[in-house]
Order: C-alpha cells, then sequence, then structure tokens
C-alpha cells in the first residue's frame, strides 16, 4: 500500500460512480479526451469561451461535453459545477500555467496526480534542490558573475517558454547584460536535448520497481524552438545582435528522437532518483513527468528542467511510440492515465493517485 494522498472528503465527489476525466481544452487534451473514452470514462471539455472549433475535426479527441467558463480564472468558480459532475481533473502544461500554481493548489475538485508537486517544480531554486539531493547532473549554478568560466544561460523564474533568456559566451558578455527580473544564471551546456517522457505509477506492482510502484518511459521528444533553433542559418550570435535579434527559446512544435539503447540505464536512473525523492520530500510525485536534459559528448545528462504533468510532447505519440509499444502496443499517456484511474478506482485505491 502507497501514500494516501486525498482526503475521504476530497474524494467524495466521485465515490460509487465513473468518474468524469475533465481538463482544458488545450494543450494535449485531445490526447487526454481520446485516451479516456478508450479507457470507458465519460469526458468534459472546459473551454475559455465557445467550444474551439477545430475540435470537431477530431471526433475520437472531441470531449463529450463542454463546460464553457469566461476566463480559466473562472475555474474556481465552477468548482461546485464540476464536483457535482463527478469530474477528476487532469492537469497539463497549459492549465497550471494559465491557472497558476496557488490557485490549482486550492482547487476543490479531485485532481489527477500530487498537487503537492507545485511547491517544488514552480520555484527554480527548490526544484534544484529536489533534483541535486536525488543525486541527478544538473547544469552549474553560478551565484555571482563573478564565478562564471564558461558560456552561460540567464534564465528568468517560472515558464516563459524560454522567452527573454540571454546567452553569454563568456563573463565580458554576461557583464554587458543587466537582467530584468528575479533570475538564475546557469552553465550553458553543449550537447544534443532529449525531453524524456515517464509514467510512475505507485498502484503497480510489476516491470521497473521504484518506490512503492514502477517507472515506464512512454515517449521522447525534442522541442523545436524559436528563434534559436535557426539561428545557424544566419551566423553567430553576435552577428544577429547587431541586427538588433536576441535569441529565443519558444516551443513552436516537438519532433520524436530515441535515445542509444545504452543510454537508457541512465536515463531509468534519473527517472527513479527523482521519483524516490519525491516521495520523501512531499509523499511522491504521481503519473506523467517530463525530464528535460542534454546529452554532454561524455555521454553525461544533465537535466535543466522538470515538468510535473503530462508535456505537450507526449501528443506525438496518441497511437504509441517505440517505447509505449514495448508497454502496451498503441499506449499513449493519455490512455495511461485512464488506466491509472480505472486501476485506482477497482482496487479501492483513488486516494493514492489523486489529491
Ligand atoms: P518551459 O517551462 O516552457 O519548458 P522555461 O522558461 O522553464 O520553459 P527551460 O525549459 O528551462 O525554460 O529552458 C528553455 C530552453 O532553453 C530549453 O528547452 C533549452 O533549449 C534551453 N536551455 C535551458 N537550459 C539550458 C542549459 N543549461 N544549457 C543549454 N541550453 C539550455
Amino acid at each position: 500500500m502507497g501514500i494516501p494522498l486525498a482526503s475521504e472528503a476530497r474524494l467524495a465527489s466521485i465515490r460509487d460512480r465513473v468518474p468524469t476525466v475533465a481538463t482544458l481544452c488545450s494543450h494535449s487534451s485531445l490526447q487526454i479526451f481520446h485516451g479516456a473514452r478508450l479507457e470507458g470514462f465519460p469526458t468534459l471539455g472546459i473551454s475559455v469561451g465557445p467550444p474551439p472549433r477545430f475540435y470537431d475535426a477530431f471526433p475520437l479527441g472531441r470531449p463529450d461535453r463542454f463546460l464553457p467558463v469566461a476566463s480559466v480564472k473562472e475555474l474556481p468558480h465552477v468548482a461546485d459545477r464540476l464536483r457535482s459532475e463527478g469530474a477528476v481533473v487532469i492537469p497539463h502544461g497549459s492549465f497550471v500555467e494559465y491557472l497558476g500554481a496557488e490557485a490549482f493548489g486550492a482547487l476543490d475538485v479531485p485532481v489527477f496526480g500530487n498537487r503537492a508537486v507545485l511547491a517544488w517544480e514552480s520555484d527554480r531554486r527548490k526544484e534544484r534542490d529536489w533534483l541535486d539531493s536525488a543525486g541527478v547532473s544538473m547544469p552549474k549554478l553560478f551565484e555571482d558573475p563573478s564565478e562564471v568560466d564558461g558560456p552561460v544561460i540567464v534564465k528568468y523564474y517560472g515558464a516563459k517558454g524560454g522567452k527573454g533568456f540571454y546567452l553569454a559566451k563568456n563573463r565580458r558578455a554576461l557583464d554587458a547584460f543587466t537582467p530584468t527580473g528575479p533570475h538564475v544564471i546557469q552553465e550553458y551546456v553543449l550537447g544534443t536535448r532529449y525531453y524524456l517522457h515517464f509514467f510512475y505509477s505507485p498502484l503497480s506492482d510489476r516491470g521497473y520497481r521504484v518506490g512503492h510502484g514502477s517507472l515506464e518511459l512512454l515517449g521522447m521528444d525534442r522541442r523545436d524552438e524559436a528563434n534559436i533553433d535557426e539561428l545557424y542559418k544566419l551566423g553567430a550570435q553576435e552577428e544577429l545582435l547587431k541586427a538588433g535579434i536576441r535569441p529565443t527559446f519558444v516551443v513552436t512544435g516537438n519532433v520524436p528522437v530515441i535515445l542509444r539503447e545504452s543510454l537508457l540505464e541512465r536515463a531509468f536512473d534519473v527517472g527513479a532518483r527523482i521519483i524516490e525523492r519525491s516521495i520523501e520530500l512531499f509523499g511522491g510525485m504521481v503519473g506523467p513527468f517530463c525530464v528535460e536534459g542534454i546529452m554532454t559528448e561524455e555521454l553525461e545528462f544533465k537535466v535543466f528542467e522538470i515538468s510535473t504533468r503530462i508535456v505537450a510532447g507526449t501528443n506525438l505519440f496518441i497511437s504509441g511510440s517505440p517505447y509505449s509499444d514495448l508497454v502496451a502496443p498503441g499506449l499513449s499517456t493519455g490512455r495511461r492515465i485512464a488506466q491509472e484511474l480505472k486501476r485506482g478506482r477497482d482496487s479501492d485505491r483513488l486516494a493514492e493517485i489523486l489529491s
């Protein structure tokens, strides 16, 4: 038996009924609804304004019903309605980003996963403490610009899609830059980026055992980031700066990737460490999460960020990935979430996967 995250009171609205899978119509919601439908759950799409018209083009991903709200910030006001619908809310990146970590944490509706993770993810320093103390290798952090001894990346707090990040080739270039808000100065890691889509199930008693359950790898992607990914076509950064163009990392899409098979052991080791430490720190991170890192030429995987819920890169694998196909054919992360909900319900262990 694992760690209970949800109280009896929290689960009262879904007691003795089939829960409705609900999420905000954005990000990875088509995948979430599609997976829920395959597992037999009713679905509810929360739309900002009228339901997005393009959902009509995807009948297998379109939710059964819509709940329009004026803005995402309105969500706490429809909590009663969501409870009366027997909703379980599936968080995704846009959901938490638009609503805000605090309001999401306080939402009075059963939520898939452990919402305590938000406090650790939304603060870059706390996130670093978690990963560092798990023994995960990370880019070096410079407390003071005078310590800088190579290329660095200056990052602002909060997920801003890498907007406004500054790359400095050396200390001199860093001195020439004046940050405009709270930020960190990190070693700029040279290598290749991989975004690993993991799923931690505290209910599973087979597979790659971690904590009270098991860890699955369901996919992997790399993000296309404008304008940095096309910089090479225009030449060195200085040339761009002369033209008044700053490199940005705004995600515009995703491409599938795989790791050399021999590196998978390292990938699982990183995922397992992060889960084990999360159990010690706050009762464990449950469900999908993404480890975002750079593999160096020495084959060291340096993690620069973790997303503690379903990431948009999983949309590549709605009908399975080279990894999830070896877990179950055609398995998406959205469907895996629904399977976990089903398993929790059938074994009366929902308190371990909802909060
Ligand atoms: P999001 O939350 O939307 O993922 P963010 O604003 O939190 O974005 P990061 O994910 O930390 O920003 O970084 C954005 C991009 O910057 C990464 O995808 C990667 O391309 C690049 N990057 C981040 N950290 C490093 C690093 N230490 N070395 C090299 N590149 C980096």
